[in-house]
């Protein structure tokens, strides 16, 4: 375990058990739903654009000072309203009996031999969720992968927290916080105006189905592609879903961000076993939802995550058969070998037929790295997130990130 908050002490949030200049754990736990404290202030993190302004104008305030708040807290990432110079010491005080800025207390902190990095965050009524950061294999850059949810309400076989009910959706400061708790580790505030950036991609990989709690991711993603703020670009952002299809379209329109589907069956009779959210949505559905995906492109196409499940969706025919359901689609497929979890019956396909089976795809003309786990000392890898919660603080919820940067940086997810 790793403790980075000692090296960047002075805007950290505090853990349970490290004091730091942060917030302290019962400081949150008192705080009320929604970002709001007990005394009725306001979370100023996860504050729509929008409604800031509108706020600011109900107190006689003018967009530039939205523009001042803006930056103090998503450009330079201070976590008090008093440390924000250049607004009037009188304005401070004032803003200060409405407003904080807020932050998840940490819980856990613990980092790889492989140097991902987890975080395990807890809000303010003690549900938690991981983050989990993937740093590139070749580049000083990576991924935050980034939790929707407590819990999922779907039950993907293969996935360990699909054995977890939902508890709640997370709200857009909740969200956009687990990136900036990223950033407080790794002292990346300021945001870095060269372009080179240790966080420079965000995943939507995490615990939950991203696109059953839209309107909040969506407002999330918006605050962190904000290019006076946190700026990292939508070229930068991927979105993992299982499947909602009546979302996808409108995700794209909205975000413009990138795709992925966890795909893991070329046929609906084996999806509907593994992903039963395909009884909903079957696959012909979902593939005409990408076909029409804004912004899918030769140069940005969806990428289709296939776990490889040893028997059960790694023969070549099913190789074959993935190659014409995709027809039509920009697409590129991720191959993830299978980690298997206690009480899981699966097991993962031997590394030689992964490797047949990404060739039958690439002999179709499909791009299909296998990407290997990462963090599994930490037990940051797929579907092992939970197991480690519950192992380690029996009321503890886990996660299902699916930790496995590529040479883009992008994750791979199950
Ligand atoms: S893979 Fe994603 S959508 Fe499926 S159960 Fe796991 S967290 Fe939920």
């Amino acid at each position: 375990m790793t403790d980075v908050l000692t090296e960047n002490a002075s805007a950290q949030p505090a853990t349970d058990s490290t004091a730091t200049n942060g917030p302290s754990l019962s400081d949150f736990v008192t705080r009320a739903a929604n970002g709001q404290a007990a005394d009725g202030r306001r979370d100023l993190v996860g504050i729509p654009r929008e409604e800031l302004t509108e706020l600011m104008a109900a107190m006689g305030e003018s967009k530039f000072r939205v523009k001042q708040l803006w930056n103090w807290v998503y450009y330079r990432g201070v976590t008090d309203i008093e440390d924000m110079t250049n607004i009037s010491k009188k304005l401070r005080d004032r803003l200060a009996q409405d407003f904080y800025v807020g932050r998840p207390v940490l819980t856990a902190d613990q980092k790889s031999t492989d140097d991902t990095h987890k975080w395990l965050m807890k809000f303010h009524d003690g549900n938690e969720a991981e983050t989990v950061y993937i740093p590139d294999r070749n580049e000083d850059r990576g991924a935050v992968c980034i939790s929707s949810q407590v819990g999922c309400t779907l039950t993907c076989k293969f996935c360990h927290t699909g054995t977890q009910l939902l508890v709640r959706n997370l709200t857009p400061g909740e969200i956009v916080s687990q990136f900036m708790i990223a950033r407080d580790s790794y002292g990346e505030w300021p945001t870095p105006s060269n372009g080179i950036r240790r966080l420079s991609n965000i995943v939507m990989m995490g615990m939950g189905e991203p696109l059953f709690n839209y309107e909040n991711v969506r407002d999330a993603l918006r605050i962190a592609m904000d290019g006076e703020g946190i700026s990292i670009s939508r070229r930068r952002v991927t979105l993992s879903t299982s499947g909602v299809v009546p979302e996808i379209v409108r995700c794209g329109e909205e975000l413009g961000v990138g795709l992925a589907i966890s795909l893991h069956a070329p046929e609906d009779d084996l999806r509907n076993e593994i992903m039963p959210i395909n009884k909903k949505y079957p696959l012909k559905e979902l593939m005409d939802a990408c076909r029409h995906y804004p912004g899918m492109s030769n140069s940005r196409p969806i990428t289709m995550e296939y776990v490889m499940l040893k028997g059960i969706n790694d023969k070549p025919e099913h190789a074959r058969a993935l190659a014409k359901l995709v027809k039509g689609v920009h697409c590129k497929f991720n191959l993830i070998p299978f980690n298997k979890w206690p009480g899981s019956d699966y097991e993962c396909t031997p590394t030689n037929d992964i490797k047949k089976f990404a060739q039958i795809l690439l002999d179709n003309g499909y791009e299909a790295p296998i990407r290997w786990p990462r963090g599994r000392d930490i037990l940051a890898a797929c579907g092992q997130l939970k197991s480690e919660s519950q192992r380690q603080r029996k009321s503890r919820v886990g996660g299902c990130a699916k930790p496995d940067a590529g040479n883009d940086g992008v994750v791979a997810a199950q």
